[in-house]
């Protein structure tokens, strides 16, 4: 199995200019390490923005990117997560100003919390849980240069937490080869993000990359038990919920034998609307079936 080292990272989903750091073939599952979303920077509780003089952590280093042999414009890159394994300690930071709570963040704060080996973190004496997730996973977008710190119809910093082991995405494949990266793993992070940050920490993400060839969809497609997923971006949350909504319906349509009106009706008894995150340059909405459907497939 190929692994993919922290010593390339990229800060750039890029239509062009995307060096990759390995080629794998379609099929080949691949172990990826990744660096936690502030640079690994953030060593202790006491650090402050003035301590690290210049070298303020770049957001979302990402770690590939890989190109995909087989994979052209046109296609979708299927990308299984088959594992997330975390570092043994997670880190937040709070600055004035910044995220949906800022107003009420009066002073700077770093606060690192060991992993337990049960897979939860103790916090201020409750003991939460852990769900290991991927905030920024993707490839190179249709257009343009989109930094790891904005989500988009190419993937990137989505902070969709059911972006998962056992889940897979479907990524539309916009240049040869799709460029694949990811980063920015959580070990929890709750609907919305708030804080603009979940218990960040390094990690190693196993993934299977295939290649659909010709087909795709406009946005990323999540599977989860069989459930699917639209995951839409836009300016507002109200925008990328009804892009996530039409988006799911013109899926279903091309999929099933049922009228428009059949498949509304069906979305407003099966589909759930969520926010996946409020905190970044633009916001994310998932867009999920309940139920699975017999026969639906990609
Ligand atoms: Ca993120
Ligand atoms: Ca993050």
């Amino acid at each position: 199995m190929q692994e993919i080292t922290t010593n390339t990272q990229f800060f750039y989903f890029s239509k062009e200019g995307m060096r990759e750091t390995a080629r794998v073939q379609s099929g080949e599952t691949v172990l990826i390490y990744t660096k936690d979303c502030y640079d690994n920077l953030l060593v202790n509780e006491s650090l402050r923005h003035s301590d690290l003089k210049g070298r303020e952590p770049v957001a979302n280093p990402t770690s590939g990117p890989i190109f995909v042999e087989g994979a052209h414009p046109g296609d979708t890159l299927k990308v299984e997560i088959l594992s997330i394994k975390l570092n043994d300690h997670a880190t937040m930071r709070l600055t004035p100003g910044h995220g949906s709570l800022g107003k009420a963040v009066t002073e700077e704060c770093v606060r690192i919390f060991p992993i337990n080996e049960n897979n939860t973190v103790d916090f201020n004496g409750m003991t939460l849980p852990l769900h290991p997730m991927i905030g920024v996973i993707g490839v190179a977008p249709k257009e343009g240069c989109i930094d790891t710190d904005t989500p988009g119809d190419h993937g990137g910093n989505m902070d969709d937490h059911d972006i998962c082991a056992g889940t897979t995405i479907y990524f539309p494949v916009s240049v040869e080869g799709a460029m694949f990266g990811l980063g920015d793993v959580h070990a929890l992070m709750g609907d919305g993000e708030v804080a603009i940050c979940g218990l960040e920490t390094e990690a190693s993400v196993t993934v299977r990359l295939s290649v659909i060839s010709g087909k795709q969809e406009t946005l990323p497609v999540t599977e989860k038990d069989g459930r699917f997923a639209v995951v839409a971006s836009a300016e507002t949350l109200d925008a990328a919920a009804e892009r996530a909504r039409y988006e799911m319906l013109h899926f279903l349509k091309k999929r099933l034998p049922y009228s428009y009106n059949d498949l509304i009706m069906l979305l407003s008894l099966i589909g759930n609307l969520s926010v996946c995150q409020v905190v970044d340059p633009l916001q994310t909405v998932r867009f999920t079936l309940s139920e699975k459907i017999a026969f639906l497939q990609f």
